[in-house]
């Protein structure tokens, strides 16, 4: 899957240029045109990562960017703040707005994108890399193979999309519903327990003989995939 990322800009050529240059490198985009929008955007689906202009309409990015640290979950979303050159600069990187990164404009789409994978790799690394790894556990994106203890794990691509995103959040629970709109699509109709006959094949292609089951069940709540390191 790949990562979904939200671009905040009040300056519609602006954003369609970063949207063009973003769906190149292979991001999901969505745009928001004001602050308010954004809040909405970001409630309806959590992005893995938002670009964040500091003056916007309605809510100020700073603001923005405020409520969303102050939410359980939008916490830990990562937050590249975009600037322009002596606008406010300097509270940008002297105060403690919650950011992640912050460039100044007017930037080349190549410096933003060198940021953001930049972001990506140090705060969600799963999402970033070709491979991951989690425990004895190695999905290659590139090659769409999966090893557990150096044996081949033969999976079809909706277990192998589960796995994915359940590597991306280890330890982290996930609801059905949240599943499915992660790796089916918000805009796909699958029933809940749809998600648990593919738990049950995934479940039934990663462990064999003895091993540990790493996906595990949490009652009335969903899955979570738990690796010891
Ligand atoms: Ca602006």
């Amino acid at each position: 899957m790949a990562p979904y990322i939200l671009v905040v800009e009040d300056e519609d050529a602006l954003a369609t240029l970063l949207q063009y240059n973003l769906e190149k490198d292979g991001y999901r985009v969505a745009l928001a045109g004001d602050g308010e929008e954004a809040l909405v955007t970001v409630d309806e689906k959590l992005p893995d990562l938002i670009v964040l202009d500091w003056m916007l309409p309605k809510v100020s990015g700073i603001e923005v960017c405020r409520r969303l640290r102050g939410r359980a979950e939008t916490r830990n979303v990562p937050i590249v703040m975009l600037t322009a050159r002596g606008e406010e600069t300097d509270r940008v990187r002297g105060l403690d707005t919650g950011a992640d990164d912050y460039i100044v404009k007017p930037f080349s789409t190549t410096e933003l994108s060198a940021r953001i994978r930049a972001v990506l790799r140090r705060i969600r690394p799963g999402l970033a890399d070709d491979r991951i790894r989690q425990g004895d556990i190695v999905i290659d994106r590139v090659a769409h193979r999966v090893k557990r203890g150096g044996r081949e794990v033969h999976l079809g691509p909706t277990e192998f999309r589960l796995l994915d995103y359940l590597m991306q959040h280890p330890g982290r629970v996930f609801s059905r519903e949240q599943l499915l709109d992660a790796v089916w699509g918000s805009d796909v109709y699958v029933e809940a327990r749809t998600v648990d006959v593919h738990i049950g094949r995934l479940r039934k292609a990663l462990n064999v003989d003895d091993e540990a089951d790493p996906i595990r069940t949490v009652r009335s709540a969903g899955y979570a995939l738990d690796i010891e390191a």
